[in-house]
């Protein structure tokens, strides 16, 4: 296998950007951190890497010079171009280089921007960046090398230095390199384990490669909309086939000869309504932050959606073309929500962007291959009868329902039968994203089909089937079951479905009254909030109409008979609510709002709809120990004495008692002592003496599976 950018840039701990900067100096111009290094040039690199930098990998990226440069020419030695060279440290923060250079730090992290760097006010630069901010700052200074000789501001690029600068000049669109902070070999997020874990996993069964699906989330107004129109035109302008765009709900980029396909529906109603029905459609979500406004409340919902859904985010920080833009800021804020920045020695990738000039796009794209490559690593099989997705659906006069599909596994063709929800037809024409008649559609791939009798709901599940008569069939049943849930009768029901209705009792319901001042807006709110339940909540309309909250609505959100939680809400949009609405309110516990905004109207349903769910719990294994010896104490307790072989095991977490291939029990640890003390927990490598409440049928050669319930936050 030959080594990629990325494997370099994780040997030498530095971010990909930097190792495709040093590789761009050493001559391999448009490597992408996914491309493939022959063997000479990593050696190549680990050569200059060493020789440049001593012992310290991470700095190597402040490494000046390949290592067949001339050692430094005495600096002092070089004209400069205009006035006289400032005398610089090496390694000084940005912040000080400022304060030096007599220009504002943001002038600065101006610069690095422009060539594709972010960086901190405390962000220590290495010589041959201080000497690349400071030319084109058209601020002479001089500087010591990391080679132990010193350097001085090149000429303006193009004009021929007098004398070799220690620094090779550099190129215009280089992007400098700058030292970083040592960071951990890359881990997976802890937030993505088991995307991480289905690496590898499905190599075997006919499965090939297949593009991956990103869903754009973030705040209204941070730029989703202009992000996702701006990438559609890139492939119009790359020349692709058609070169019209139409929206049909999902298109595809294509860089570096990679595909990548974008639901064209952002926001997160979109995706956790998907979600909802089941449909896991999305592989990496971009979460777009405006530069000048940073974290808001909805991207923090966005970042739950992608987090409950396992989903890798790469933060997209856009509207760097505005003067007031602050990357800075939102990064530090990432920091503080657990969504800490490659750059501050974290796992997430931001990549500046501007959707409005089309600044950073190409980065972003690049990013996204990568995040797809090592976090992902989506497969199908493209043979074989097609599943996918409804993504959109719509009736057209001419020609009937046109569904957009999503096509996840197999290969879609024209004339198919298909089934999506109670929805069946033949497929009797398809089109791509670009408009383009086209007769099959394998993995990841949006299409447009005509032929469905019937528009189905985006979300829906749609699969090829044998023939009509098994097409009718399914139709049937799932009508029926549908009528019966309508009917609240006899029900059937998946067994996850039937699961969790047991185990929580029937769907909770959210009561909401609702009041608007036009019948336009009284439509839209309660389309969005009927959209917003699952299996396990909804919201139950009471009653909705024109005008202001009138006590009326307060005491039908009262009366109603399933009111005994007292869940009722009435929320209004654009009107207010008169003073005795407002009394009764209080007296009837009646929650009354009034909003705006409707996605502040959206948020606080949502929220309050969450908060009627349960809490849920998931496993978080621990660690596993095996009993090595047993001893009795009087009362019958058996204490066993175990060596701890992987994680750890905790006092008052639960174990599991296997003995061979069978599970013999789930208790939990009742006491646990190291030695003579009792002690919280014990790691791998230790002994320790437990006993297991209400268990003691333990024999020396068991294991121990220890774990504990975690609660995970929900989410809609
Ligand atoms: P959405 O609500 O997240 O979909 O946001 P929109 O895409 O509708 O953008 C909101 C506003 O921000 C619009 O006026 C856009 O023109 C503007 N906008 C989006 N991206 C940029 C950008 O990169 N730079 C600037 N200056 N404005 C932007």
């Amino acid at each position: 296998m030959p080594d990629k950018v990325y494997d370099l840039a994780k040997e030498f701990k530095m971010t990909n950007t930097e190792m495709v900067n040093i590789l761009g100096e050493m001559g391999r111009k448009n490597l992408s951190p996914s491309s493939d290094l022959d063997e000479e040039t990593a050696r190549a690199v680990r050569e200059r890497m060493r020789s440049t930098n001593g012992t310290n990998g991470a700095n190597a990226a402040a490494a000046p010079a390949p290592a067949a440069a001339k050692p430094a020419a005495p600096a002092a030695a070089t004209p400069t171009v205009s006035g006289e060279a400032i005398e610089v440290p090496a390694n000084v923060t940005i912040k000080e280089l400022a304060d030096r250079l007599g220009v504002p730090p943001s002038d600065i992290q101006k610069v690095l921007m422009s060539m594709g760097v972010l960086a901190a006010l405390n962000q220590r630069l290495a010589a041959d960046a201080i000497l690349r901010i400071s030319q084109k700052l058209g601020k002479p200074v001089r500087t010591a090398t990391a080679t132990g000789g010193t350097a001085t501001t090149p000429r303006a690029a193009g004009a021929a230095p007098a004398a070799t600068p220690a620094t090779p000049t550099p190129s215009a669109a280089a992007a400098p390199a700058i030292p970083t902070v040592p960071r951990p070999a890359r881990v997976p997020s802890a937030n993505r384990p088991a995307v991480a874990k289905a690496k590898g996993t499905l190599s075997s069964a006919g499965l090939a490669p297949r593009p991956p699906v990103v869903t754009v989330m973030g705040h209204v107004d941070h730029g989703k909309t202009t992000l996702l129109d701006a990438l559609r035109k890139t492939t119009v302008a790359s020349g692709e086939a058609g070169g019209i765009t139409q929206h049909i709900g999902a298109y595809q980029v294509e860089i570096d000869g990679k595909r990548i396909t974008f639901l064209d529906t952002p926001g997160h109603a979109a995706f956790s309504s998907m979600r909802a029905r089941g449909a896991r459609v999305t592989d990496i979500v971009v979460l777009v932050v405006a530069a000048d406004d940073s974290i808001k409340p909805q991207t923090e919902e966005a970042i739950k959606h992608a987090r409950a859904a396992n989903v890798p985010i790469v933060v997209a920080i856009n509207k760097i073309d505005l003067p007031d833009a602050n990357p800075e800021k939102v990064m530090t804020d990432l920091a503080s929500i657990d969504l800490v920045p490659e750059a501050f020695g974290g796992t997430v990738q931001t990549v500046p962007i501007s959707a409005k000039t089309g600044e950073g796009l190409p980065q972003l794209l690049e990013t996204l291959l990568l995040v797809s490559e090592l976090e992902v690593d989506p497969k199908a099989n493209p043979q074989g009868n097609a599943q996918g997705v409804v993504v959109e659906a719509r009736i057209d006069k001419g020609r009937g329902p046109v569904v957009t599909v999503l096509v996840q596994q197999g290969a879609l063709r024209r004339g198919d039968i298909v089934v999506a929800g109670e929805h069946m037809g033949k497929i009797r024409a398809m089109t791509d994203d670009k408009g383009v008649e086209v007769k099959v559609a394998g993995p990841s791939t949006p299409v447009e089909i005509v032929g469905l009798g019937s528009v189905p709901g985006a979300g829906d599940r749609l699969e090829v089937v044998k023939d009509e008569k098994e097409a009718r069939v399914i139709v049937a049943r799932r009508e029926d079951r549908n009528r019966d849930q309508r009917l609240g009768g006899p029900q059937l029901v998946s067994l996850e479905a039937l699961y969790k209705r047991m185990r929580e009792g029937e769907a909770k319901e959210l009561n909401v009254v609702i009041k608007a001042d036009v019948q336009g807006s009284v439509e839209a709110v309660r389309e969005s909030l009927e959209g917003l339940g699952n299996d396990e909540v909804r919201v139950r309309v009471l009653h909705s109409g024109v005008g202001p909250i009138g006590e009326s609505d307060v005491l039908l959100a009262a009366s109603d008979k399933d009111h005994e939680q007292k869940n009722a809400l009435v929320v209004g949009f654009n009107v207010g609510s008169g003073t005795g609405a407002d009394k009764k309110a209080e007296q009837e516990h009646v929650q009354v709002r009034t909003y705006s905004i409707i996605y502040n109207l959206i948020d606080d349903v949502t929220q309050a709809m969450i908060d009627l769910l349960p809490p849920i719990y998931e496993e978080n294994e621990l660690g596993k120990a095996e009993v090595r010896a047993l001893f009795r104490l009087p009362k019958g307790t058996v204490i066993a004495g175990c060596y701890v072989v992987d994680g750890l095991v905790r006092r008052n977490a639960k174990a599991r008692v296997r003995r061979g291939t069978a599970l013999l029990a789930t208790a939990d640890v009742d006491t646990l002592r190291r030695i003579k003390d009792d002690v919280r927990e014990v790691q791998s490598g230790y002994e320790c003496g437990l006993t297991l409440r209400d268990f003691n049928d333990i024999q020396a050669g068991d294991i121990l599976e220890c774990f504990e319930m975690r609660q995970i936050p929900r989410v809609l």
